[in-house]
């Protein structure tokens, strides 16, 4: 099929490739010139394992082409989906602009005679799919034919090829058996289960509902995502006060089937582009149809707070910080992507600089992003860099290459044996044996063999 994405940011991008890699006809459209420009030149303007070397292929054999003209993009395919950003407002809502902005240039492209099908990847709240449509009959020209379908988006960055080739579901809210039959075809590929190991040993579930529910779907999944990781923040405040070990109780709860054990790890609360504005979004959504969502500002409070608790972990750890090193491990909001849109390391970032630490940070794929924003910050190329002379360093993001860290040798290179683990990476029994002082989230605190004796505890 031939496939127009409108907005080739994250989502629309791994859309278009994976689409590609199937075996369709994409047309990328940007109205960035400079992504445009380095797709182009073969490059990929976003960290995402696995992305450039696809991208490179479906070029290469004529599936994939970029353009900055949304106009061109509408007249020569029979779909075309939009995958622009929605970013959160100050009042919680989303920002449509871009949303609408789109709508209008497709509307005032579209050939008459054909029946196109426009498809809302982004995240937008229910009855959005409405406005577009009105947007589009109100700008086209007559005789033109088209029909608005939800299809959102469940990948994660980081893990996105993967996410998009085997999916748990794909979701199509359509108005009419064309689109739907459109839609089936299109993902055909990927429902036959080609994609999972060995091919057909899977099959995604294809669900078609309504436009409505197809949005409300999207907005209800992550709300709930990041209520799962609220509510374990939550425990580990509960296990820190009593005594308790997070990482025992949250396998004895993932145990249970009925509850799993994904979404159950404590750390520095959920960030990112999609769950802060998509929490905040839901709850206004259904405040302005008259339902108070009293559970999602718990959400956002406990995330808020889980920030705060780290941040004073590290004044614990350090009594005073003005004039200490601090070594920063993981700028990204998580691993295997360079996005660092709502990321937790912008909060730690900032207060550090506020309280007058001197900041050595490191991060596989996100230092480029970060250094626009924190200049002053000493950015290194590897974690044990990042720890020469620090007084404490901070685990932020959890890379896999930091899991498997030497501890010993970490600890020669610091001034101070002390660590502060967001993301609980470490065993506390292997921190303790190579000397350090290791205060993570939800666990007890825990000193070396070799720390002198607190004379209260005699
Ligand atoms: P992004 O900011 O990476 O990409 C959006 C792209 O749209 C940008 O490249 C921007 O230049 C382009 N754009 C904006 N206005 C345009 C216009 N008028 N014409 C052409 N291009 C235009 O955003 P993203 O992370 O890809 O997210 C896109 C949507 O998908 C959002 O609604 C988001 O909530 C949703 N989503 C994101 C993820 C994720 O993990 N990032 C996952 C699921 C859903």
């Amino acid at each position: 099929m031939h496939v127009g994405v409108i907005g080739t940011g994250y989502v629309g991008l791994v859309t278009a490739t994976c689409l590609a890699e199937a075996g369709h006809h994409l047309t990328c459209v940007d109205n960035d010139p400079r992504k445009i420009q380095m797709l182009r030149e073969g490059r990929v303007p976003i960290y995402e394992p696995g992305l450039e070397d696809m991208v490179a292929r479906n070029v290469a054999a004529g599936r994939m082409r970029f353009s900055e003209s949304t106009a061109e993009a509408a007249q020569e395919n029979e779909l075309l989906f939009i995958a622009v950003g929605t970013p959160g407002r100050e009042d919680g809502t989303a920002d449509l602009s871009f949303i609408e902005a789109v709508s209008r240039e497709i509307a005032a492209n579209l050939p008459a005679g054909a029946r196109k099908i426009v498809v809302e990847k982004s995240t937008v709240p229910v009855s959005t799919g409405d406005r577009v449509k009105r947007s589009i009959q109100r700008g086209c020209r007559p005789g033109v034919e088209f029909e608005v379908v939800s299809n959102p988006e469940f990948l994660r960055e980081g893990s996105a090829i993967s996410d998009f080739f085997r999916p748990d579901r794909i979701v199509v809210g359509v108005e009419s058996e064309f689109a739907a039959n459109a839609m089936h075809r299109l993902y055909e590929p990927i429902l036959e289960g080609r994609y999972f190991d060995p091919p057909g040993s899977r099959r995604p579930a294809w669900l078609v509902t309504d436009v409505a529910s197809a949005e409300l779907i999207k907005h209800a999944s992550n709300s709930f995502l990041a209520l799962k990781i609220s509510y374990i923040n939550s425990i580990a405040a509960i296990c820190e006060l009593t005594g308790g070990n997070i990482e025992h109780v949250a396998e004895g709860m993932g145990l249970d089937q009925r509850i799993g054990p994904q979404f159950l790890r404590a750390g520095l609360g959920y960030g990112g582009s999609c769950f802060p504005k998509d929490v905040a979004a839901f709850r206004e959504i259904a405040r302005s149809a008259g339902a108070e969502f009293g559970i999602l500002k718990e959400v956002m409070d406990v995330n808020a707070e889980q920030r705060k608790r780290f941040l004073r972990k590290i004044e614990e750890a350090l009594w005073v910080v003005k004039g200490k090193t601090v070594a920063v491990l993981g700028l990204a909001f998580k691993p295997h992507t360079d996005d660092i849109r709502e990321a937790p390391a912008l909060d730690v970032l900032s207060w550090l600089e506020k309280q007058g630490a001197r900041i050595r940070a490191y991060d596989p794929a996100a230092q480029e992003n970060i250094r626009k924003l924190y200049p002053d910050v000493a950015y290194c190329d590897s974690p044990y860099q990042a720890a020469e002379q620090a007084d404490a360093l901070l685990v932020v993001t959890e890379w896999d290459e930091f899991r498997y860290l030497d501890l010993k040798r970490l600890h020669a290179t610091m001034s101070h044996g002390i660590i502060v683990d967001g993301r609980n990476i470490f065993s506390p029994a292997l921190v303790a044996d190579a000397g350090f002082e290791y205060y993570s989230m939800g666990r007890p605190a825990v000193h070396p063999p070799s720390a002198g004796k607190d004379v209260r505890a005699t």
